[in-house]
């Protein structure tokens, strides 16, 4: 009898063991686990499935769970039974794989997986090949435009097909721009592709800067450099990208005789990369969306100067691979001051 007694407290233990781990696993679980029985009244459910579908196992036990999740894709999915697939719900802003399993009889489980993540990258994905197909079409248009007038007109005087040929090319370069942008983006996004930080001479790099600034002005804007900061460590390609792509908005932004000044300080949050100009400035419910891909406050001006409207976007991946930040400034009529602040540990030591 002391034995069997004795057995019988050790299964017992083995059990709640068993059982205690079993909970903590379910509680850990990513995926929504809600155990109802045979009419839908709540037993026990995980905390993902409190926060998928905002239960609260301590006030909700015993309700009914239809009465809780209030969904009119979810009431569907109950009267009409078909468990063998799953559905497809929006809940609470959050986009939800929902799949109820029939077990022992009187009772059931509801699963739950979160795709809020996935979907707004495959909507990202969606938009940026609708809008890239879209970019590339206006130029294509034109240049085969231009090729049915060259083949049905064969005898057009050379003037005129200098100038087709011109616009031709302007169309193919804008093309070739476009390519560039994207395959830089796809680049800076790819995990293949790990920074490998270097020594950047920023005083030759802003150098440089400043001299192709000055070459796009021709001659239009005031252009200066104020150099006092020190070095960083980096990806010198992507850094010098970044910055040109900055200091190239501030000269096509910015009407003839406009200012503009590009500064490298060393603050005490770390290195900083400053270009402001006097130029047409922006509007502030653009600003938090300027960095979007092909997000453009004005599309004529944008394509008027060479703009693919991936600029800004580049730059927000360079600057989140070198944990920098970009802020923005901005007054229309009055000019804009865009600041890149690198951390502390960017400076390169001695
Ligand atoms: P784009 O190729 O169109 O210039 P960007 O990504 O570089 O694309 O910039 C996005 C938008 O931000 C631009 O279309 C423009 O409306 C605005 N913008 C960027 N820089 C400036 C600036 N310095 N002054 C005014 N507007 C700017």
């Amino acid at each position: 009898m002391y034995k069997l007694r004795r057995g019988d407290e050790k299964n017992q233990a083995e059990l709640t063991e068993w059982l205690a781990r079993f909970r903590q696993a379910m509680t850990l679980l990513p995926d929504g686990v809600v155990i109802m029985d045979d009419v839908l009244f709540l037993e026990w459910c995980n905390p993902s499935a409190e926060h998928h579908l905002g239960l609260s196992l301590a006030q909700d036990k015993g309700m009914r769970v239809t009465n809780l999740v209030r969904s009119p894709e979810f009431m569907d999915y109950i009267i009409l039974g078909r468990y063998e697939t799953p559905l497809t719900l929006s809940f609470r802003d959050r986009k939800l794989i929902a799949h109820i399993i029939p077990f022992e009889n009187r009772r059931q489980i509801l699963v739950t997986h979160d795709v809020t993540e996935s979907e707004r990258i495959d909507m990202m994905r969606r938009d940026f090949i609708a809008n890239a197909s879209h970019e590339l079409r206006t130029p294509l248009t034109v240049i085969n435009g231009f090729l049915e007038i060259a083949a049905m007109q064969p005898d057009l005087d050379t003037q005129t097909r200098t100038a087709h040929l011109k616009l031709m090319t302007e169309q193919g370069e804008r093309m070739q721009r476009l390519v560039d942008d994207m395959l830089t983006l796809t680049r800076l996004e790819s995990v293949d592709h790990p920074l490998r930080p270097e020594r950047i001479n920023m005083r030759a790099l802003l150098e440089q800067i400043l001299q192709e600034a000055n070459a796009l002005s021709a001659g239009r804007h005031q252009i200066s450099l104020d150099f006092q900061g020190t070095d960083i460590r980096g990806s010198a390609d992507e850094v010098r990208s970044a910055l040109t792509n900055l200091v190239t908005n501030a000269i096509r932004y910015t009407p003839e005789n406009g200012a503009i000044q590009i500064r490298w300080i060393t603050s005490g949050q770390g290195p900083k990369f400053i270009v402001q100009d006097n130029g047409i400035g922006i509007k502030a419910e653009h600003i938090s969306r300027l960095t979007e891909r092909f997000y453009r406050v004005d599309k004529s001006r944008s394509r008027e100067t060479q703009g693919t409207g991936l600029g800004l976007a580049i730059v927000k991946h360079v600057l989140l691979r070198h944990n920098a930040n970009l802020l923005i400034e901005s007054t229309p009529g009055v000019g804009s001051k865009f600041c890149v602040q690198f951390p502390a540990t960017a400076a390169a030591v001695e």
